[in-house]
């Protein structure tokens, strides 16, 4: 486990609100509880609970986010969750998260990723890098390159790339989604780098999402889709043949969803933890990622939901080594090779005056150096 930390990693879905350290979570249910608002002794105690279906995964999330409604406490998560993650050597993250619309708090979807922005902005223990073209970077001391060569150099610092998805539930209209790409669009310049479609698998209409998703695609946003978390063979076909730029878990995948999967070569987000936990794989040994691993298509290992599924990068990487066998040049290779599937975009960032690389290009010089 310790050389699983120590190794750098990219973690590319994880949910904002489903990686909440679970004291975190309990402070802000006795706090509410302490008000009357809630009955503090029931929700610690779904809070805590360790086996979860899939439908009660999302009963969770009801819970969740009535314990995280206001600004400061979106603000508060993202620091402590994006902390977590360079706690462990994780240094490129993309987090996803719904842009909520909360009256009662004043919050719009803006506002919403505005308190998303300020956690990113509030980490103390590392660097963060989120602004993919900004003038100000001009201006850091940025640990990437010296300035006397352009070999990429090992740190004083510790420094985590960080993008942001904003995710589209699948309880949302055509119209909402649509306002969720346009949010993106319009925070792109923080670090917004693409779209996801998730919720609930068992609620919704693909054509619901779709129009937002074809809007997303025509003006240059990446999008990943939780695709194949429960039987629904149209769907998953459907998902394929939009030929997203990643999709997310591929569960219940039969034959010919696989070699459609398999010829496209889209990336895929495994979350080996997340699906034993709801059961949407039997078990590791009958975990699609042998398979996609042996036919050496594209995968990366995530956590989805750190918090409720009680695991961190690391264990992911540690599951794969115990159940599978990888040595750690696989592993490392495995890691490595995330980098190619990233949002980030590719406009050049400048480094130092005379040196300028693609947040891309960028993002691999440093998973390099902190090998
Ligand atoms: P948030 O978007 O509020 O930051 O993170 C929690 C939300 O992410 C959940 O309400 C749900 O919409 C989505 N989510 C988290 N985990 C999963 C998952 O395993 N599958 C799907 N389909 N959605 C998920």
């Amino acid at each position: 486990m310790e050389w699983c930390v120590s190794m750098p990693k990219i973690e590319l879905h994880a949910h904002l609100n489903g990686s909440i350290r679970d004291s975190t979570l309990l402070e802000l249910a006795k706090g509410l509880g302490d008000k009357g608002l809630i009955d503090f002794s029931q929700v610690e105690h779904v809070i805590l609970k360790n086996d979860r279906s899939l439908a009660e995964v999302f009963k969770l999330f009801d819970v969740i986010h009535i314990l995280t409604t206001d600004h400061a406490t979106v603000t508060r998560i993202t620091k402590e969750v994006v902390e977590d993650f360079a706690s462990e050597n994780v240094v490129y993250v993309e987090l996803r998260t719904t842009p909520k619309k909360n009256e009662s708090k004043g919050m719009s979807k803006h506002s919403y990723i505005e308190a998303v922005l300020e956690g990113l902005r509030a980490v103390s223990s590392v660097d963060v890098d989120f602004i993919p073209h900004s003038e100000e970077l001009k201006n850091l001391s940025n640990p990437l390159l010296s300035t006397t060569n352009d070999k990429c150099n090992e740190n004083t610092r510790k420094k985590i790339f960080v993008r942001l998805l904003l995710s589209i539930d699948r309880r949302e209209t055509t119209e909402a989604a649509m306002e969720t790409v346009m949010l993106a669009l319009e925070m792109g310049h923080f670090g917004v780098a693409g779209i996801d479609l998730s919720g609930n698998p068992a609620v919704g209409e693909w054509v619901t999402y779709l129009p937002a998703l074809k809007f997303a695609r025509e003006q240059g946003l990446c999008v990943t889709l939780h695709c194949g978390e429960v039987p629904n063979s149209r769907e998953i076909h459907d998902m394929l043949d939009f030929l997203p730029e990643r999709i997310g878990h591929a569960c219940f995948f039969e034959e010919d969803h696989w070699r459609k999967l398999k010829s496209s070569k889209i990336p895929v987000e495994l979350c080996l933890t997340s699906n034993i936990r709801t059961l949407s794989v039997p078990s590791i040994d009958a975990h699609h990622f042998v398979d996609l691993y042996n036919a050496k298509h594209p995968v990366v290992l995530c956590t989805d939901d750190s918090g409720v599924f009680s695991t961190s990068v690391s264990n992911e990487y540690k599951i794969v080594r115990s159940s599978f066998g990888l040595g750690r040049k696989e592993m490392l290779e495995l890691s490595k090779n995330a980098v190619e599937y990233i949002f980030a975009d590719n406009t050049v960032i400048r480094c130092y005056d005379a040196y300028e690389l693609t947040a891309r290009d960028a993002t691999y010089c440093y998973y390099v150096s902190r090998q």
